[in-house]
């Protein structure tokens, strides 16, 4: 019988472990006994290859609906995975509200190597056509983006970047495999932060690219090795293991996501709601909205004493953790932005993240509902 990819994270049992344990034993070793001189072994060296990272690896691509998945140390040592396959003089196009690390990355690293980034709002498509020069060579996305959950049409930007035989990447973090696929859409590569939903538990860094062509695999395997940027076999076991609830957490997550943006909706302290599910393009090419949103206090003064009211919510950087992680942008991971650009940008003093978690939402409701009352009322 043919299982479901949401199925398959669930199983180990029946992968002929030896004593067919319910979990895949840890293999806790660096080197692997390689006693016929030049005889052929199935792993020799852990950062090369190793069986906790494979396991992994095996049930990130099925899940992703890719052919081959490579687990790194971080989203970040993922994503420069996805850079470092592109050569001096090239050019990459990027979304102007990027992930904070990606733009670091780019400016302040990769800029360096004479790769060259072209910055636009890429939710307008003819943005992205302007930005295409004869050296371009990646198309980099983020739907939704964050702090505004701004969406970018994956199938149309994809076969624009085609026709100009150009790759296209997007970071699928916020959506989960679960959530949204961007290969079935065209894109050529899929990054998480696996930091955040897959892993889900808040304890561990981890990242991820799924691909579903071999030159891209062979390029990625190289770097991967190479760059000794890999996921450690005791990380990879880890997070193999938190990937078996990510169904169950991801969606109660969204279904509670759901009531929480409701009531925000309806709140006279809260002046916007940001949310993915409100998006009919987004609904186009992804299965629901999500479990992250974002709103702004009617009165932006009152943030602190809004947060002070707060009893629930983790108030951290980070999202998708099964606690319910509160975040200020402004001061948190947009904090690098230059005050005016991040003004220009509705990136306010009243703007907060919300990456919502596993508590009874009645009680995440009423905990909301109290700390906004503090943060309006005099
Ligand atoms: C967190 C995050 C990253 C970076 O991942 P790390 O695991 O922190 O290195 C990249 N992209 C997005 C959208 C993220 O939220």
């Amino acid at each position: 019988m043919t299982l479901s990819p949401e199925t398959e994270v669930l199983f180990d049992s029946h992968r002929g472990h030896q004593y067919n344990s319910a979990n895949p034993p840890l293999y806790d070793s660096s080197t692997f006994h390689q006693r016929i001189l030049g005889g052929a072994t199935k792993y020799d060296y852990a950062r090369s290859g190793n069986p906790n990272r494979q396991l992994l690896e095996e049930k990130l691509a099925r899940l992703e609906g890719g052919t081959h998945a490579f687990a790194f140390a971080s989203g970040i040592a993922a994503i420069t995975a996805v850079f470092l396959s592109l050569k001096s003089g090239d050019h990459v196009i990027l979304p102007d509200d990027v992930y904070g690390g990606t733009f670091r990355l780019t400016r302040q690293i990769l800029n360096r190597f004479n790769i060259h980034f072209t910055i636009v709002d890429t939710t307008d498509i003819k943005n992205i056509q302007r930005a295409i020069r004869p050296e371009a060579r990646l198309l980099y996305l983020e739907t939704p983006s964050n702090p505004k959950f701004k969406i970018t049409n994956i199938r149309l930007a994809t076969e624009l970047a085609h026709r100009h035989h150009i790759d296209v990447a997007v970071d699928n973090t916020f959506m989960t495999p679960l959530g949204q696929s961007p290969l079935q859409l065209g894109a050529d590569i899929v990054i998480h932060s696996a930091t955040k939903f897959l892993s889900g538990h808040s304890d561990l860094i981890a990242g991820a690219v799924i691909v579903n062509r071999n030159d891209l695999a062979e390029q990625l395997y190289l770097l991967q090795n190479g760059t000794g940027t890999a996921l450690s076999a005791q990380d990879s076991w880890t997070l193999a293991k938190h990937l078996k609830t990510l169904p169950v957490r991801y969606n109660q997550s969204v279904a509670n996501a759901h009531k929480v943006v409701q009531f925000l909706e309806q709140h006279p302290a809260v002046s916007e709601v940001y949310y993915p599910g409100n998006s009919d393009l987004h609904l186009s090419q992804a299965r629901h909205g999500g479990a992250v949103l974002g709103f702004r206090l009617q009165d932006e003064t009152r943030a602190q004493a809004f947060v002070d009211a707060l009893t629930l919510p983790l108030v951290s950087v980070s999202l998708g953790g099964v606690e319910t992680i509160l975040s200020h942008p402004a001061t948190m991971s947009h904090a690098a932005i230059p005050q005016e650009i991040r003004e220009a940008r509705q990136i306010t003093w009243g703007l907060f993240r919300l990456s919502v978690g596993l508590e009874d939402p009645t009680e995440l409701i009423a905990d909301l509902n109290h700390a906004l009352k503090e943060g309006c009322d005099d």
